[in-house]
């Protein structure tokens, strides 16, 4: 029997091995090579992030097809994969497909599960099951570490998708952890110029990627009291100088904190954009709502982007994304993994 890292309850995380149930009609089983420990997984883990349990966790991963229920999908046995996390209608293959889906937003689905997050077993094991439509195809040139960045890569990607950049201008990235470092790389390959603001820790990870990225302390406003008040931080000043006095295009806001907010809107010029990618789980206490209601500032959420579009945009810019991995644990040290990763950094599990 396959062996699965069950999350029975909040750091109660139980190796175990698990039936090979039937596949159900459009079901892919795929065996497992790699999967990426994230900062969602370790906020369900440490029951900060509640979804019902049991549960396998991990979203991120690289795998190869075993078994598929549907003759239509044989063209897959044996291939290297990874999959899109949303199982939405069409990919379960429902026959209707919901209004979301029919409106063309699959990820936004109401029927939606997502694997290894909402009531899909994820790929912190040696096997996953999946609806055979989310399955996407890994290129030779992704090797199977950085293929787990895949998901991440989108998500990053989505950001500009829904708030996109031209050629020079100027985008502000706070926060410069996985997300933040994968934004950024994205922008600077857009054409945009790129401050990658992060701290001091962040910023020796980050050099391998080529990445500059100014130390500041984020979460604390940068200007404090008056927006063009008379003691702005050295990072509004720069932000000032890179812009003509202006304040940046786009703001991407990926500090996973609820004050980070406060901080992009300080630096954004007026009707630019901030992208919002922090998911702290709390309400935005200090918002100066009239300040970017004055500013005509944009706020546009994103969350997952297509994986499809993640591989054309790699395949156009290689970018060396398994820089971004620390280590590696064996299946077995899941618990481990994900104590690790919990004080900072992005780790990979061996699963087969
Ligand atoms: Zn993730
Ligand atoms: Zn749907």
């Amino acid at each position: 029997m396959p062996i699965a890292a069950v999350l029975a309850a909040p750091r109660e995380l139980r190796l175990e091995p698990r039936p090979r149930e039937p596949l159900a009609p459009g079901e892919a089983r795929v065996r497992v090579r790699r999967a990426g420990v994230c900062g969602t997984d370790v906020a369900i883990w440490s029951g900060a992030y509640r979804v019902p349990l049991p549960l396998v966790l991990g979203h991120e991963w690289a795998g190869e097809v075993a078994e598929v229920a549907r003759a239509d999908d044989e063209r897959w046995l044996g291939r290297r994969v990874t999959a899109e996390i949303n199982r939405h209608c069409a990919a379960r293959g429902e026959a209707a497909a919901c209004p979301l889906c029919a409106r063309g937003l699959p990820t936004h689905c109401a029927t939606r599960t997502v694997t290894g997050i909402a009531r899909a077993d994820g790929a912190f094991a040696e096997e996953i099951v999946v609806p055979a439509g989310t399955l996407v195809a890994l290129p030779e040139s992704l090797d199977d570490d950085a293929a787990v960045l895949v998901e991440p890569f989108a998500a990053a990607l989505q950001a500009f998708a829904l708030s996109p950049v031209a050629p020079g201008e100027l985008v502000v990235v706070l926060g410069a952890g996985r997300l933040g470092a994968l934004a950024a790389l994205v922008a600077e390959r857009l054409g945009a110029r790129v401050v990658a603001v992060g701290r001091e820790r962040t910023r020796r990870r980050l050099v391998p990627l080529g990445l500059t990225v100014e130390v500041a302390e984020i979460g604390t406003r940068v200007a404090p009291d008056d927006p063009l008040g008379a003691a702005p931080s050295a990072l509004l000043e720069r932000v000032r100088a890179l812009s003509g006095g202006c304040g940046a295009d786009l703001v991407v806001e990926a500090t996973g904190s609820a004050e980070g907010l406060a901080t992009a809107l300080d630096l954004v010029r007026p009707r630019g954009t901030i992208a919002l990618k922090s998911t702290p789980g709390q309400p935005v206490a200090r918002f100066d709502l009239t300040r970017a209601v004055v500013n005509e500032v944009r706020l546009q959420g994103s969350r997952c982007g297509s994986f499809v579009a993640a591989l054309e945009f790699l395949a156009l810019h290689p970018l060396p994304l398994d820089a971004l991995i620390e280590a590696s644990f064996p299946l077995a040290g899941a618990g481990k993994a994900l104590e690790e990763a919990e004080r900072g950094g992005k780790f990979v599990l061996e699963c087969g």
